[in-house]
């Protein structure tokens, strides 16, 4: 299922990738290691990825990266367990794995985790996102695997579009994998920060099941730490509203102005909204809508 899902966007990806690696103007950042008093192991790897290989984001909440490989082999899994990063100097979480079973998922209800204040965390409200908040306390090592739950090494500031769109399809696969077999999986989320910047810019997620190797799991994606029609200033949180937007039909391809009667006659799970250059929509194969005109 996962495997399918991933060739079906890889194609798409790849195509994406190699348009913007171009034009991208990102920052090189280092990837933080597990400190070396962390209780985790050495992980290696890692310092091979960079954001600036990541494709600014455009319509889709993650991108592919390394053709879908992690960055650890299957001889540097540690034993089962979680391992958490120390926070950084800056108050920041780093780097999160766990080598995980099904005995490790959680029967209880979640928890409370609303007393941690993880960096950049400020409340933002917008009445065009599912649930107003822009900003939750993003797990990195999702509860429903690990039971991890108010744990500020694990929690991040992340935006409801990446915590939803772009990471929970993935827990969901792991936690499918988990439940259906009885494999573990080593699973590695780690937040991407450019420079001293409080909000991450989105997190690598790397998963690989553990006794075949990767055979029914492995993932590797970067996750963009967005939301569509709003613009954030990762240096501190703060955000405000796009001015122009246009709300995309997922499924027929076609983009709107956001009043658009036809747009709003479409189920939320197949739109979105978008803001940027119209010709990266055409060149992504959307088509203006013949209604509402959006670029009249
Ligand atoms: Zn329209």
């Amino acid at each position: 299922m996962r495997k399918d899902h991933i060739l079906r966007k890889t194609a798409l990806f790849l195509c994406l990738f190699t348009l913007f690696f171009i034009i991208s103007s990102c920052k090189r950042v280092e990837l933080p290691e597990l400190p070396q008093e962390s209780s985790g192991p050495e992980v290696s790897g890692t310092d091979v990825f960079s954001y600036e290989e990541i494709p600014p984001y455009l319509i889709y909440p993650y991108t592919e990266v390394n053709g879908g490989r992690p960055f650890f082999d299957a001889e540097d899994i540690p034993e089962p367990g979680i391992y958490l990063s120390d926070m950084d100097s800056l108050g920041r979480a780093g780097q999160a794995m766990c080598v995980i079973g099904k005995e490790d998922m959680p029967t209880e209800e979640r928890g409370e985790i609303g007393m941690v204040k993880p960096s950049g965390w400020r409340i933002s409200r917008y009445d065009f996102i599912d649930g107003t908040y822009l900003y939750n306390r993003c797990h990195l090592l999702g509860y429903q695997l690990t039971g991890l739950n108010a744990e500020e090494e694990n929690l991040i500031t992340g935006t409801r579009y990446m915590n939803v769109h772009g990471m929970l399809p993935f827990e969901n696969d792991i936690a499918y994998c988990l439940r259906y077999s009885d494999m573990h999986v080593c699973y590695r989320v780690t937040p991407v920060y450019v420079k001293e910047e409080p909000v991450a810019r989105g997190v690598l997620m790397e998963a690989m099941s553990v006794e075949d190797k990767g055979k029914s799991l492995l993932l590797c994606v970067f996750c963009y730490n967005v939301q569509p029609g709003v613009s954030i200033e990762y240096g501190d949180g703060s955000n405000e509203e796009r001015e122009t937007s246009y709300e995309l039909d997922m499924t027929d391809k076609e983009y709107h102005q956001k009043n658009c009667k036809k747009i709003i006659s479409v189920p939320d799970e197949q739109k979105q909204l978008f803001s940027g250059d119209t010709d990266m929509l055409r060149k992504n194969g959307f088509a203006p809508c013949r209604d509402c005109i959006p670029e009249g």
